[in-house]
């Protein structure tokens, strides 16, 4: 499988002999050109592959990495081969290299496969690595002090004896770190530097990561629990690539037992990386992992700031940073060591990156693992088909944990036939939830409603011509926000003030909410429940993670008996005190033509619903619907989630639906609809067939405009023993587009909009 594939990329080296003296390298920058291209170095630089050099590109420096003249890639991934080679007396010289870590081999040939499966260009996967801003100055060393023998003789203030009784261990502390621990002023300080009684030194280099201690606070384990945590940790041990599913219903202590994992990662002196979904809003899960091993773990999302990023990006380089917890781009740290990575929520569509380089990065991250030879570990309570498949295949090994942890049962689920019991006209929660919740705020426990849709309605009609309130750049309705009297369109930024009268037929007071958003929610949950504690939790009410941590902080306490929220509620919380979920549209999400729409919405409503009931007071779940003879309703009234995946199966591989086929997306996008035809006609002209090979388009995506750009998709639908990308290489090089036209390229779609 590993074979030499040479000469792949545009300028490939090797050749012509590099000129004396001097050595030819290939240098990949983190843009979207197809390969690296080849610059000289002097034989005293004495390059290696995964050096990060500066090298000139045009008018500028640019920051990349020295890389392999051959790479790796099995036949299935290796691209066509095109471009010529540079001459010598031609190439530019790299202008010097970096004090920076080198990029290992093991992340250089993931970079490599990553993009080959991806069909992106290789530096755009480089730019993933890459992003710590190393173009910026090098971060000073701290200055501090430490005594000498003052010159001549030293006025002694009591303050000044202070601050000389605590230097005289020799140690070397900063001005901040001596007032504070002499409780003196900083002056005090600097009067003894200027009397020459202290010299300054450089300080060695901050270490900002405490090591987490494997031993610090172990959980008691028992049963399923023991047995899952034993097969982990011999999976560990191994230290070879192996992918384990652990699953088990939300409270049945997942997360418990894969940082047993962890620990035994640490244990062998390894690096353990975990990717959550959403890790802005992991507040809860840093402080289960500091009870666990006495210190908050390395932290990486986009959010984090350039200095902890650098610093994080350097720990996992220089191996100080032992356990990274991140969001999906943390797959692309440079680990020195890597023992182990856990996908918590394997499930998550938000593990697919749709923008740039598209990539899953679960399912990244197992190639990662293979490359590499460490084993990795998916966690859900609802796992993925893919995964499933994956399992019953027996290439993934299986764990499961079947009750909820201390004996804690789950919550009972109720189907709410809105048809034969609606609400009254124009509200939205039945007389039976608005029942329940009473009771439940009566015995003084919390309860929640869930609707995954921001803003008031979705939908502003005009009640006189019926004119939509669309919005001007996409094919979407505007969502009225009511608290900042706008209609804005979640697909871009378009945002504009309600009118006062309809834009078509000029009526006054015509226009009409139609269907419910959470705000809208809110204002009935309001009136009728004027004395509840009511608190919303939505990305409009929480400004970020820090709010939303304290939002679920005043939950925790107590403070609020009502919780309102969107798909932000359903992330993993543990609120003790929660004992009623009320889903208000359960059917929301089971319309459109999304392959995974009925497997998606049981996934988002069995996490909503496992928020209930955690502690010892036992949960229910209410569902409102209007379609309960739904095979997902029917699901999730009888929590039987294997038959409803084994029905999905049956369902899909007929057709050779993933996970039993292959997809892969073409996204046609062009500023007129014209020109957005004309290129998704000849992709449909020149699309590939044969056996087991099947084009489904060109046709307008559902988002046929969005952000002002007309779009076609295209499906390829392969058997699953045919691999997409020689296809897809062939068909791309067939269709020439002009400049306008973009074409983008999604292998394995989560997404079909
Ligand atoms: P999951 O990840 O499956 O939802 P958690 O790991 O969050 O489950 O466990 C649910 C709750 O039970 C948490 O509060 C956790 O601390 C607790 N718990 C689980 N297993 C144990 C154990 N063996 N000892 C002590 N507490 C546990
Ligand atoms: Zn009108
Ligand atoms: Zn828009």
């Amino acid at each position: 499988m590993a074979q030499a594939h040479p000469s792949l990329f545009t300028h490939g080296s090797g050749a012509d002999p590099a000129p004396v003296g001097s050595q030819r390298v290939p240098v990949l920058l983190p843009m979207p050109f197809a390969g690296p291209f080849d610059y000289k170095a002097p034989a005293s630089m004495a390059l290696q592959p995964g050096d990060i050099v500066s090298v000139p590109l045009g008018n500028r420096r640019e920051t990349g990495v020295v890389w392999d003249t051959h790479n790796t890639l099995p036949p299935d991934l290796a691209r066509p081969p095109s471009g010529k080679t540079v001459a010598d007396n031609r190439l530019r010289s790299v202008a010097e290299r970096l004090e920076l870590p080198p990029l290992n081999a093991e992340l250089r040939q993931f970079v490599d496969w990553v993009a080959a499966y991806t069909l992106s260009p290789p530096g755009m996967v480089l730019a993933m690595t890459l992003r710590l801003h190393m173009k910026g100055p090098t971060p000073t060393p701290a200055t501090g002090w430490i005594v000498q023998p003052p010159p001549s003789e030293l006025r002694l203030t009591p303050a000044r004896q202070k601050v000389l009784a605590l230097m005289a261990d020799g140690v070397a502390r900063t001005t901040t770190d001596i007032a504070s621990a002499a409780g003196v002023s900083a002056g005090v300080v600097k009067g003894l530097a200027d009397a020459g009684a202290l010299r300054t030194v450089l300080l060695e280099p901050e270490r900002p990561f405490a090591q987490p201690d494997p031993l610090h606070h172990p959980p008691v384990l028992e049963g399923a629990q023991k047995e899952a945590a034993t097969a982990l940790r011999q999976s560990v041990n191994a230290r070879c690539f192996s992918v384990t599913l652990l699953e088990g219903v939300t409270g049945s202590g997942k997360t418990e037992i894969y940082l047993e994992a962890i620990a035994a990662c640490l244990e062998q002196g390894q690096q353990a990386l975990v990717l959550l979904p959403e890790i802005a809003l992991s507040a809860q899960w840093m402080d289960r992992f500091t009870r666990r091993f006495g210190v908050r773990p390395a932290v990486w999302h986009s959010e984090i700031g350039q200095k902890a990023r650098r610093l994080t990006w350097l720990g996992a380089a220089d191996g100080s940073a032992r356990v990274v917890v991140g969001a999906r781009s943390a797959l692309f740290l440079p680990f020195c060591n890597p023992g182990l990575i856990i996908v918590d929520e394997e499930h998550e569509s938000l593990f697919k990156q749709e923008e740039g380089v598209i990539y899953n990065a679960r399912d990244m991250a197992v190639l990662r693992g293979r490359l590499a030879g460490f084993p990795v570990v998916v966690v859900s309570a609802t796992p993925s088909l893919e995964t499933l498949a994956n399992a019953e295949a027996g290439r993934y090994q299986r764990l499961v944990l079947p009750t909820r942890h201390g004996g804690a049962s789950l919550p009972q689920t109720h189907l709410l036939d809105m048809r034969a019991a609606p609400p009254p006209r124009g509200l939205f929660l039945s007389p039976q939830l608005v029942e329940d919740i009473a009771s439940t705020l009566a015995r003084e426990e919390q309860a929640m409603l869930f609707l995954n849709r921001r803003g008031y309605a979705p939908l502003t009609l005009c009640r006189t011509c019926g004119h939509r309130m669309e919005c001007p750049h996409c094919t979407a309705w505007l969502v009225e926000h009511r608290n900042r009297h706008v209609l804005s369109c979640h697909y871009c930024d378009h945002t504009e003030p309600m009118p006062a009268v309809c834009p078509t037929c000029k009526s006054e007071d015509s226009l009409t909410a139609i269907g419910p958003g959470i705000e809208r929610i809110t204002e009935e949950a309001r009136q009728l429940f004027p004395d509840a504690r009511i608190l919303v939790m939505s990305s409009d009410t929480l400004g970020g993670p820090a709010a939303t941590a304290e939002a679920v902080a005043k939950i925790a306490r107590r403070e609020v008996d009502l919780i309102i929220g969107t798909q932000i509620v359903a992330k993993g919380w543990h609120f003790p005190h929660l004992t009623l979920v009320g889903i208000v549209d359960a059917d929301l999400g089971l319309g459109g033509a999304d392959l995974r729409a009925g497997e998606r919405t049981i996934q988002l409503l069995h996490q909503v619903a496992g928020r209930a009931g955690r502690a010892s007071t036992p949960g229910r779940v209410v569902l409102q619907s209007y379609t309960p003879e739904h095979p997902v309703m029917q699901a999730l009234l009888s929590g039987d989630f294997d038959q409803f995946m084994e029905q999905e199966a049956e369902q899909r591989r007929p057709g050779f639906w993933p996970p039993y086929g292959r997809l892969a997306a073409l996204i046609i996008s062009a500023d007129t609809p014209q020109a957005a035809d004309e290129a998704a006609a000849q992709f449909g002209r020149t699309a590939p067939y044969g056996e087991g090979i099947q084009v489904l388009g060109p046709a307008p995506a559902p988002l046929a405009i969005l952000r002002g750009r007309h779009r076609r998709r295209l499906l390829l639908r392969t058997w699953r023993s045919i691999a997409v990308q020689p296809i897809l290489h062939r068909w791309l090089g067939l269709v020439q587009v002009s400049r306008h036209v973009r074409v983008e390229v999604d292998v394995d779609p989560v997404s079909f909009l």
